[in-house]
C-alpha cells in the first residue's frame, strides 16, 4: 500500500485536494498552505495531474465507485517526483502521496504511485494475511494502466514486468514460508517484493485462465462490474473480505477461475512460474487505449 524506504527532509507544503473527474460528480479542491506554499502554477500542474491520474485509471478499471476522492498532498524536498503514497481507508477512502521536486506534468504521469493507490480505491481493505491480493491487484493495475495509457510501451511493460517478477521469486528465497503467513508480517519482514509480484503473478494468471475459458471479460472489466455492483456494500479489514470479493468475481464471469487460484495462491510457499507467453498475451488483452486528456 505503500511506497516504502524514502526519507523527508522537511514537509514544506500542505495542499488538500478534493477532486473528481466526472462529471457527474461534484468536484471540490481545499488547499492548506504551509509558509512555503506551492505556486499557483504547481498547484495547477498537481490538479492536472490527479484529474489525469483518475482518467487514466477509469479507463482501465472503469469509474471507481465513491464519489469523490479525497487527495492529501504533502510537498517535500524529496528529489523524485513522487517519493511515497498511501490509502487512507475511512467513510469515503482517500489517497496520502508525498511529492518531491518536479518541473513538468510529464514527470508526475510517469510516476506509477499514483495508479497504483487510485486501483487499491477498486478493491475492499483486505486483511493482512490477504494484503498479497491487495498488493498483487494495485501493482499490477498500475502496470497495465501505464500501458494502456501509453505511458509504457509495449516493450516497456513487458521488461517492468518481467523486472518485477524476477525480483519477487529473488525475494522468495529469501522470505519463505506461506504466502499468507509472509503477508502477515510483511512490513516486519520488508518481504514487499514477494508479497507484491506474487500477488502481480495471481493476475496474471488469472487474465490467462479468464482468456482460456472464452470469458468475453478480462479482470478489468470484471472489476469495473465489480464497481457498480458490489464495492459500495462489501466487508472491510474482515478475515473473509478477500474470499468474497475472489467469489464476487466469480460469479460475475460466470467461471470458476478466482476462488481456485485464491486458495491456490495463498497457502503457496513457491513463487509461481509465469512465461513470455502469458505476458505478451496481456498486450493483446490490454490494448492501448490512446489518452482523452492531457
Ligand atoms: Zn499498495
Amino acid at each position: 500500500m505503500t511506497k516504502q524506504g524514502i526519507l523527508f527532509h522537511s514537509l514544506a507544503v500542505l495542499v488538500c485536494i478534493l477532486i473528481s473527474p466526472l462529471s457527474v460528480f461534484s468536484r471540490e479542491v481545499i488547499v492548506d498552505f504551509d509558509s512555503q506554499p506551492l505556486s499557483s502554477k504547481q498547484q495547477a500542474v498537481v490538479s492536472q495531474w490527479l484529474n489525469y491520474g483518475l482518467h487514466a485509471v477509469a479507463n482501465t478499471l472503469g469509474p471507481i465507485s465513491q464519489k469523490s476522492v479525497p487527495i492529501k498532498i504533502t510537498a517535500t524536498s524529496a528529489s523524485e517526483p513522487v517519493p511515497w503514497g498511501q490509502v487512507v481507508r475511512g467513510k469515503i477512502d482517500g489517497i496520502e502521496m508525498r511529492i518531491g521536486q518536479f518541473n513538468h506534468l510529464e514527470e508526475l504521469k510517469s510516476d506509477w504511485t499514483l495508479y497504483h493507490e487510485l486501483s487499491h480505491l477498486y478493491h475492499p481493505l483486505f486483511a493482512y494475511r490477504d494484503f498479497w491480493l491487495a498488493e498483487g491487484l494495485a501493482t499490477y493495475f498500475q502496470n497495465i494502466v501505464m500501458l494502456q495509457n501509453a505511458i509504457y510501451s509495449q516493450e516497456e511493460f513487458v521488461a517492468r514486468m518481467r523486472a518485477g517478477l524476477e525480483r519477487g521469486k529473488a525475494a522468495t528465497r529469501t522470505h519463505i514460508g506461506r504466502l499468507d503467513k509472509v503477508s502477515l508480517n510483511m512490513w516486519r519482514l520488508r518481504a514487499y517484493q514477494r508479497v507484491y509480484w506474487t500477488g502481480a503473478a495471481f493476475f496474471i494468471e488469472a487474465d490467462a485462465l479468464l482468456k482460456k475459458s472464452g470469458s468475453r471479460y478480462n479482470v478489468a472489466q470484471l472489476l469495473a462490474q465489480y464497481q457498480t455492483c458490489c464495492r459500495a456494500k462489501e466487508s472491510e479489514g474482515a478475515s473473509y473480505s478477500a474470499r468474497e470479493f475472489v467469489t464476487r468475481l466469480d460469479s460475475l464471469s460466470g467461471k470458476k477461475i478466482f476462488l481456485p487460484l485464491y486458495e491456490r495462491y495463498r497457502t503457496t510457499k513457491h513463487f509461481p512460474e509465469i512465461d513470455d507467453e502469458q505476458l505478451a498475451l496481456l498486450i493483446n488483452v490490454y490494448p492501448q487505449i490512446g489518452q482523452s486528456l492531457q
